[in-house]
């Protein structure tokens, strides 16, 4: 007997779906051209002709036509009245320089898609990323190489920073912390507004010497400086003593297993017996719902190496490093706090 859908053949409104769906690779495409022509910042002041946004882009007239008609139908411009755009809400985050942009975020992610597109099935079959073979150099080896892009990757980071840090520290309460160390800090935009918030703390910024070095200024002009150091090195090596919490956010999910419980090592070696380890990072959810991370986690899978993580993950990784999970505080944001303690006594210290 044949089955029921062998006779009828597929729905039909699933693979309309199905085909949408599919199509997720050419609005990946779409928001990386939008973003690096700035066309966002050109409609910033009012609707314009898509002649003169070509000629302000450099781009051809016909062509950035169906790219931004495309995009309309994504709800990202609008085509207001025939051949001019302009901007709606979604579109706004694409501006330069508005708190919490996306700009740079799209921008980054050309190379990743790259991998996506030359290397399809290689993460899948070997379960290592794929990000060195199509692009000659590991992500964070790429961003210290190709500086322009190095830069772009932190300035996304900072514009969805933007994003959680608000909500990190209205949900967890960083009182009796004198000093912070916020690890892989980036541009340090959660340490800015954990130091904003508690104006008693100090607070060390440590990241790759390049990256901290670019942190500096951001800093300064958020009037921390005088409450924050910058460190550059080595998170492998070793991590800044001193602190009475050491905060990763987004860091930890970069790495494989291995390579995490390495910086957490170094965390566990720099920390006091009754300091505080602090991840920030998402808590994916186990089965079918629906979550952020779920999707990072393919940037993770085949990019970086990394993977995003369950409670129970986060809980296993931190027993490996010496911390037991003490607290778990979910935010308003797709980011949880999991809370370590220092658990028996330091391993041999390294840190300097
Ligand atoms: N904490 C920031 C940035 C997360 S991205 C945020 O939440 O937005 C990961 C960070 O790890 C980057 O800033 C990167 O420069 C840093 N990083 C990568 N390898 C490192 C290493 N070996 N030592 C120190 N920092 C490193």
């Amino acid at each position: 007997m044949r089955s029921p859908s062998q006779d009828a053949g597929p729905d039909p409104e699933a693979a309309a779906e199905l085909l949408q769906m599919g199509q997720g690779i050419m609005a990946s495409w779409a928001l990386h051209v939008a973003a690096r022509l700035g066309v966002a910042d050109l409609l910033a002041p009012g609707p314009q002709m898509i002649d003169d946004l070509a000629l302000t882009t450099g781009a051809h007239s016909g062509a950035l036509y169906r790219v931004l008609r495309f995009l309309g139908m994504l709800g990202v411009f609008t085509e207001v009245e025939p051949r001019r755009f302009s901007l709606t809400p979604l579109g706004d985050c694409l501006r330069t320089g508005k708190a919490g942009s996306l700009r740079s975020w799209f921008i980054m992610s050309g190379p990743i898609y790259r991998v996506f597109a030359d290397a399809p099935l290689d993460s899948v079959l070997t379960g290592k990323p794929a990000f060195e073979k199509v692009l000659g150099a590991s992500f964070f080896e790429y961003a210290a190489r190709d500086l322009e892009w190095g830069e772009a990757f932190n300035s996304a980071m900072e514009g969805v920073g933007r994003q959680t840090a608000g909500a990190v520290v209205q949900a967890y309460d960083f009182s009796g912390i004198g000093r912070i160390v916020d690890v892989g800090g980036g541009h340090g935009t959660l340490l800015a507004a954990v130091l904003d918030a508690y104006p008693e703390m100090t607070g060390i910024l440590f990241d790759l010497p390049r990256v901290a070095e670019g942190a500096a200024d951001k800093i300064a002009k958020a009037g921390l400086a005088g409450r924050c150091e910058i460190v550059g090195g080595d998170f492998f090596e070793s991590v800044p003593s001193g602190g009475d919490a050491y905060v990763l956010s987004w860091v930890i999910h970069d790495w494989e297993d291995e390579r995490a419980l390495s910086i957490l090592q170094n965390c566990r070696r720099a920390i006091g017996d009754s300091g505080r380890l602090l991840l920030v990072e998402a808590n994916i959810p186990v089965g079918n719902e629906p979550h952020f991370a779920k999707t990072v986690d393919m940037v993770m899978l085949v990019a970086l190496g990394g993977q995003e993580r369950t409670e129970a993950e986060y809980s296993d990784l931190m027993a490996a490093a010496g911390f037991k999970l003490s607290r778990v505080v979910a935010t308003a944001s797709p980011m949880t706090v999991f809370e370590g303690a220092p658990v028996g006594s330091q391993v041999g210290s390294r840190s300097a």
